[in-house]
């Protein structure tokens, strides 16, 4: 159904896309006066310095077919910080094997490696409304299902290979305000910075989180949705160490999924999405209430509706021999990191289309989704991975970086993978959002037959983490 749905939204993008083209692009940018200084030229400028458009920037710059543009990334933010080697940032990413895998091309694996990354073995997701679970792991623990990984050693591990890149050049601290996009005879897009100095470039890369300018200035639809809800993180040590810490761990709770994710033997990473109100009294408990609440939520026994009860028994008493899962329970969390606390806010969002004339849109600029599912930068990644290619091909061939039937062949090849990936996150978020006893049973059926069938399994772990 969601393969279905997503076909026809994609076909629905790209006609979007093309009256977008033809007809609302707006710019923001005022026409330069005569007085001011030419603008200093790039093949590609890259907005935003995140992990996603600081990994691209180091993927267009180690690719050979590309080697004779020249890359400017900018950053809003001032220089970037060494990760530390004492204490774990509270922002993590589960990345996928497509994230790995383009962590190694660019070079950045081994320092990633070197620095700290903990692989997950296993996955528990169960339901607090009636205990319902699947579990993902490969046979005997025998391969990843991803690895958790520091935001910052990842960014920092990616900056080190970036200096090794000639092509490219990075501005920390330097805003971009406005950006005029190629249109109405104009050859080039044009970027005015904070400081009123003027670029412009063949090829803008919006790059620039969920707000993106550069989406903006497209005059592109972007569908937003907020979810109210908040992602309270933290760093957390566990009860005599967790031995074999290698699971990630996932409850639904109708308020929220709240997940704990392997740092090490000792320690784990907290995501707990819930209502702000919530997230913000979790934010101001002291410790020892902050640990309790922490711990309830992963062991509290919720209400259960005594059909669904009935129902699940009968499904179980069918199906759990074959799978010989059995609910088991998450670490116990001992103590909280001081200061590691924090809370972001969660919201859905895809823009109408990627591409334009001149232009084009990567990671949150161009959508975002639930952490539920932990695939927000992964997405952002497999994005990086497919605008290298079409741009090395486009400019191997000839064709020009600012090609508009290239920049929709990457367009097309992203829709594919990115709105199955955020209809199918936005439709558990939804499913799992209600303690509404009809739901609670069907999704717990769906949920205890689907863990019965290995090879569902697989496809879908597969599917989601490759
Ligand atoms: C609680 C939480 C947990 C998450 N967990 C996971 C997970 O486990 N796995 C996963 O895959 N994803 C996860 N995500 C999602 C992931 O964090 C995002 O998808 C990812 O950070 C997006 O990266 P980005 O580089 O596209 O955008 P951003 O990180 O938003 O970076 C954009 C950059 O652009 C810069 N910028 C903005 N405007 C301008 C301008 N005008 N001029 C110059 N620079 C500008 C900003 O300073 C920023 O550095 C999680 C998200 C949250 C909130």
């Amino acid at each position: 159904m969601s393969l279905i749905m997503a076909r026809s939204m994609c076909l629905r993008m790209t006609a979007q896309r093309i009256i977008a083209c033809q007809h609302r692009w707006s710019s923001t940018a005022a026409e330069p006066s005569a007085t001011e200084q030419p603008a200093e030229f790039y093949d590609i400028i890259i907005a935003g310095g995140g992990m996603v458009g600081t990994t691209l920037a180091c993927s267009l710059g180690k690719n050979p077919r590309l080697a004779d543009r020249k890359t400017l990334l900018l950053e809003a933010a001032a220089g970037f910080k060494p990760c530390s080697t004492e204490t774990y940032s509270n922002r993590v990413s589960a990345i996928s094997k497509g994230t790995y895998r383009l962590m190694k091309a660019i070079g950045a694996w081994p320092e990633i490696e070197a620095t700290r990354v903990k692989s997950v073995l296993k996955m528990q997701v169960w339901d607090a409304c009636s205990d319902a679970l699947i579990t993902f792991n490969y046979d005997d623990l025998s391969d990843n299902i991803s690895w958790i990984v520091e935001n910052d050693v990842l960014l920092a591990s990616v900056y080190r290979q970036l200096e090794t890149v000639s092509s490219v050049e990075i501005r920390y601290s330097t805003r971009m305000e406005e950006c005029r996009l190629i249109r109405d005879g104009a050859d080039m897009s044009t970027v005015r910075l904070a400081n009123g100095n003027r670029l412009k470039c063949e090829l803008l890369i919006g790059a620039d989180g969920y707000n993106s300018l550069v989406r903006r200035s497209m005059g592109v639809d972007n569908f937003t949705l907020a979810y109210n809800q908040m992602g309270v993180v933290a760093t957390l040590k566990l009860a005599g160490g967790a031995a074999n810490n290698v699971t990630a761990w996932q409850r639904f709770l109708p308020t929220g999924p709240i997940a704990l994710l392997p740092l090490n033997d000792e320690m784990s990473s907290l995501v707990w999405s819930t209502s702000v109100p919530e997230a913000k009294r979790l934010l101001q408990l002291d410790e020892p209430s902050f640990v309790a609440a922490v711990n309830e939520a992963f062991n509290k026994s919720y209400p259960k509706n005594n059909i669904v009860e009935d129902v699940m028994k009968n499904v179980n008493s069918l199906i759990s021999a074959s799978t010989g899962s059995r609910l088991e329970p998450p670490p116990v969390v001992e103590s909280v990191m001081e200061k590691s606390r924090a809370a972001f806010p969660l919201g859905l969002g895809h823009t109408s289309t990627y591409v334009g004339q001149g232009v084009c849109l990567i990671g949150d600029a161009a959508h975002r989704v639930h952490p539920l599912a932990g695939q927000g930068v992964n997405l952002g990644f497999g994005d990086v991975q497919c605008l290298t290619d079409t741009l090395a091909e486009a400019n191997y061939s000839g064709l020009g970086l600012n090609n508009l039937s290239q920049l929709v062949k990457y367009e097309q090849e992203r829709l594919k993978h990115n709105i199955p990936i955020l209809l199918t996150t936005h439709g558990l978020q939804r499913l799992y959002t209600t303690d509404f006893p009809p739901i609670v049973g069907l999704r717990s059926i769906g949920l205890t037959i689907t863990n019965a069938l290995p090879p569902v399994k697989k496809f879908l772990m597969n599917y989601a983490m490759s």
